[in-house]
């Protein structure tokens, strides 16, 4: 067994591990990250379609991201960020509504004139009416059912807030939904960089390494154990790194197999929360859609229930010309839909596209090529209280430090909130370790 050592090793390079190991490496620590895929990313990963390379899953930032728009300039690629005013609609029975402005809300169909009113109304008031709630301890279900109507609730704001979590939606905490109001408005500036996260994800490993630091893909660790006075990080092919602090920015229940039998496990007391995954498929199209970013879909026939037409913000010529659609299910990594071969998935949602865009003549011609991608660990599902129970960054008296998207909340899951999270991690690391810069 060959073994090296490292200050910090930084498990999994998505947003989170990366953005903690362009800070530890720029003030001159000695920073391993490590990540088991063959590219960095993780959901922010990309493959090639023709010419160009492409995000697998849709992205986009917002104007208040302040912590990435901070690392993106902090990375020297601030100058290819663009931003566009985007617009979203609703699609309802299958017929579509634009849902922007307060006249939209008023012409709102699947509503009655007075749910619309009333709509309109609780919306403009409800960052006052949250306020000194104890939201963390009340379903959403119950909030928006009383503030809105339980007809409003199951109609709109349900397939509205909840799509990313099935069944479990109506149950969450209403402090989350609460706290994701005022990220984004519905004409919203969103942004996008030339090149696709491709070109943040390198900008950052690049700096990563001139500063010194060490980045190893296809490394999937199967162990952190104590070891002596050091942590040890063991890897499938039987290597090891030996350091000083271990920071896991991998899922929970993914960390909970590294650690398993060992006296890290008996410290890291977290319950099994379980967590969404999500399926989503990528369309390319000779033609566009309705000029709409994005539209919930909602009762339509269709299993999937979102569609993002990703070229109402990005230009066309990132995908060589074409049209780019995401459409995407959230659901459980064991569900049917989850295992489900790519081909009848493909099959199935290129009908449902083509029907529930029958209105603009959509054809079976127009889909040019469609991908396939699928996470199983994207939301964590919260229970109520669940700021009480959110893990520490330690893990007992260890050192091994956790920073992963189960402590992002009340904000939501977004790459800016891992950011946030990620110098938050770091900062912590400094103050119990003053050898740590
Ligand atoms: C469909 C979709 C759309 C989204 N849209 C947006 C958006 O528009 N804007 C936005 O800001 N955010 C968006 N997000 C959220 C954002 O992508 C995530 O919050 C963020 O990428 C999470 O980053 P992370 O580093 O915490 O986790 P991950 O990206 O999951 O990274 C964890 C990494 O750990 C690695 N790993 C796991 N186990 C091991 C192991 N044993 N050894 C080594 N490595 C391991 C994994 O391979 C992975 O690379 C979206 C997410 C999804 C799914």
């Amino acid at each position: 067994m060959s073994n090296t050592f490292s200050e910090v090793v930084i498990i999994g390079g998505g947003i989170t591990g990366l953005a903690a190991a362009f800070e530890l490496a720029r003030t001159g620590n000695d920073v391993t990250l490590v990540e088991a895929d063959k590219q960095l990313g993780g959901v922010g990963a990309f493959f090639k379609s023709g010419n160009q390379w492409v995000d697998r899953f849709y992205h986009c930032q917002m104007p208040s991201d302040e912590y990435l728009l901070k690392l993106i300039r902090d990375v020297g690629v601030a100058d290819k960020m663009y931003w566009n005013s985007t617009h979203m609609g609703f699609i309802v029975d299958g017929n579509r509504y634009p849902f922007n402005t307060p006249l939209d809300v008023l012409r709102f169909k699947p509503l009655t004139f007075m749910q619309r009113l009333r709509f309109g109304i609780m919306s403009l008031l409800i960052r006052r009416l949250g306020k000194g709630l104890d939201l963390d301890n009340i379903k959403i279900e119950d909030w928006f059912s009383r503030l809105y109507s339980p007809e409003v609730w199951g109609k709109i704001l349900k397939p509205l807030f909840c799509s990313k979590f099935g069944t479990h939606g109506g149950n969450l905490p209403a402090l989350y939904i609460w706290q994701r109001l005022g990220r984004e408005s519905n004409v919203a500036k969103r942004g996008y960089i030339d090149g696709g996260l491709k070109t943040i994800i390198d900008a950052i490993e690049s700096n990563i390494k001139s500063s010194g630091g060490a980045v190893k893909t296809r490394s999937p660790v199967r162990s952190i154990t104590e070891f002596n006075s050091h942590m040890r990080v063991m890897f499938d092919n039987n290597t090891a790194i030996d350091c000083d602090w271990v920071l896991s920015t991998i899922p929970i229940p993914l960390l909970k197999e590294t650690i398993k039998g060992s006296r890290l496990d008996d410290l890291f007391q977290f319950p099994d929360i379980p967590y969404q995954g999500v399926v989503n498929a990528l369309f390319f199209l000779s033609r566009p859609l309705d000029n709409l970013y994005w539209s919930p879909v909602v009762n339509s026939d269709t299993e999937f229930d979102g569609v993002v037409e990703m070229t109402e913000l990005v230009k066309t010529s990132q995908y060589d010309g074409r049209h780019l659609v995401y459409v995407m299910k959230y659901c459980g990594r064991d569900s049917k839909l989850f295992s489900e071969d790519k081909e009848t998935l493909i099959q199935r949602w290129s009908d449902e596209l083509i029907k529930l865009y029958s209105n603009i003549q959509l054809k079976k011609e127009d889909i040019l090529e469609v991908e396939v991608f699928k996470s199983p660990y994207i939301e964590p599902i919260y229970p109520l209280g669940y700021s009480n129970i959110k893990p520490d960054f330690r893990v007992g008296d260890s050192h091994l430090v956790v920073a992963t998207t189960a402590q992002i909340y009340p904000s939501i899951t977004s790459c800016n909130a891992s950011v946030k999270l990620a110098t938050d991690a770091v900062t912590y690391l400094r103050r119990l370790d003053s050898s740590i810069q």
